[in-house]
């Protein structure tokens, strides 16, 4: 797979590196296994490898940046102030988009969707933004106990998957107690509830 300038201005192995630069060893092996496993949903869905290696590439980039960083990014681009609630789970995703474009000069907004949305979901998400959102939960290192239901169905029926995760999702953090992010219970009832 080469890149010919169209959404990142180097080529793959050099959004690569600046990837590696920017995390540290596990997590820069789980982003090359989220596009391996993004590159197959892609072909499988009819969507841009292109689009699905860089979005896969650049999902988790700013994840091991400091509370600090993404708090200032939050009021330097005026993103929504209640941001300032959240933590690094959701701000890697939606501040994440901001801090990829800035750094890496992507500008494509499906990519940077598909980045932003990509922990949380949406009610309406596209075929790239599905694909992140799902690769990121079957990447081949993910071992929790229903990782391969969830593997199977994401290479048989992508929309499926995508109800799968976020139900699967919801009834973990429930199950501990975590707080829940209001988008994930939209998503939730976009993608999961009935009536
Ligand atoms: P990762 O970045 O590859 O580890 O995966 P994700 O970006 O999908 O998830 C990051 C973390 O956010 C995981 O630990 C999720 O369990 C957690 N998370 C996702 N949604 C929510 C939510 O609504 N509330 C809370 N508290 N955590 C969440
Ligand atoms: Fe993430
Ligand atoms: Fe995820
Ligand atoms: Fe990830």
């Amino acid at each position: 797979l080469e890149y010919f300038g169209k959404y990142f201005s180097g080529t793959r192995q050099e959004l690569i590196t600046a990837v590696k630069k920017s995390l540290g060893r596990s997590r820069f092996e789980h982003v090359l296994r989220v596009e391996k496993a993004a590159i197959k949903l892609a072909e499988l869905n009819d969507v841009s490898i292109e689009k699905a290696s860089i979005a896969a590439l650049t999902h988790d980039y700013s994840k091991e940046r400091s509370d600090s960083e993404f708090k200032e990014t939050i009021k330097k681009y005026s993103l929504d102030p209640d941001l300032l609630n959240w933590g690094n789970f959701i701000w890697h995703g939606v501040v994440g988009a901001k801090i990829v474009s800035n750094e890496l000069k992507i500008t494509d907004p499906e990519i940077l969707n598909a980045i932003a949305r990509h922990t949380v979901g949406a009610p309406e998400m596209t075929k790239l933004d599905q694909i992140i959102y799902v690769a990121d939960f079957v990447e081949d290192g993910r071992d929790f106990p229903d990782a391969q239901i969830a593997r199977s169905l994401a290479y048989a029926d992508l929309k499926a998957a995508v109800s799968f995760e976020t139900k699967h999702t919801l009834q973990y953090l429930m199950s501990s107690n975590k707080t829940i992010y209001p988008t994930a219970i939209l998503t939730y009832n976009a993608w999961v509830a009935g009536q």
